[in-house]
């Protein structure tokens, strides 16, 4: 994988913004292999599809890339606030990937995969809508929180200047889509507790441990008033799909 993008026919692009998403978007189309099947190659979609930017022939997984200089901290920044959310409750989201590029060189930096089945309707923040005196007065744009989505399902593919292995990108991809929830409340319920269990620094913990999220969850899910029946209920689900084992009675340990 070579991490430099490719100048060459750059020249006919003036804006910044135009070079800096023709020199990521090549580059993701010569470089990149489908994290979902290990296909060699991504194919560009011809022209601006307004639902994705690449996709796999062998798996038709779709992917779209947002990129920015820098590296990529706690948020990236997307399109209008509406329609983000529009596509993840309705399950139309493709998978993302996430670059942060050197501005100087033009070399990828950190690249990560985020599996659509890990959007929730949280982890997009609102924009203010711009000035009455821009060109789009009044429009609402929205931030991707990278920050709130769990570790399980922030898939480092290339990290500081260096690429993850192609078959630990794979299987990671492939652990997490045992999580693929479809009804968008219960994917919240899921990410929540998960959020909680990754948040206790030891590998094994008990159901008291979990009721102190109590009201922080709480505050997430204000409609709920039996929070703790839904944390053991999605402890459950967690075990069932082999991210947790039950030791003994209130007792837990992570497995991934
Ligand atoms: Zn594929």
């Amino acid at each position: 994988m070579d991490l430099q993008m490719n100048f060459n026919g750059i020249d006919a692009y003036h804006s910044g913004t135009q070079r800096a998403r023709v020199l990521t978007e090549s580059w993701v189309e010569k470089n990149m292999y489908c994290p979902r099947c290990g296909n060699t190659k991504i194919i560009h979609f011809q022209n601006n599809r307004p639902v994705a930017d690449f996709y796999c022939e062998k798996c038709q997984s779709q992917y779209e890339l947002k990129s920015k200089d820098g590296v990529l901290g706690d948020r990236v920044n997307d399109g209008a606030y509406d329609t983000m959310i529009a596509r993840i409750t309705s399950n139309e989201n493709p998978d993302f990937f996430f670059m942060g590029y050197r501005k100087q060189t033009m070399a990828v930096r950190d690249l990560v995969m985020v599996p659509k089945h890990f959007f929730v309707p949280a982890m997009i923040e609102k924009r203010k809508p711009l000035s009455p005196t821009a060109r789009r007065a009044g429009w609402v744009g929205c931030n991707i929180l990278l920050n709130a989505i769990p570790r399980q399902g922030f898939i480092r593919i290339i990290e500081n200047g260096n690429p993850i292995e192609r078959d630990k990108v794979i299987s990671q991809v492939s652990q997490s889509s045992n999580l693929e929830v479809r009804n968008i409340e219960a994917r919240g319920w899921l990410f929540d507790v998960l959020e909680c269990v990754n948040l206790i620094p030891t590998l094994e913990f008990s159901l008291d441990d979990m009721y102190r999220f109590e009201a922080l969850l709480a505050v997430k899910h204000p409609q709920n008033h039996n929070i703790k029946p839904k944390i053991r209920q999605q402890l459950q689900y967690l075990r069932d799909k082999g991210f947790l084992e039950f030791t003994q009675r209130g007792k837990y340990r992570k497995i991934m």
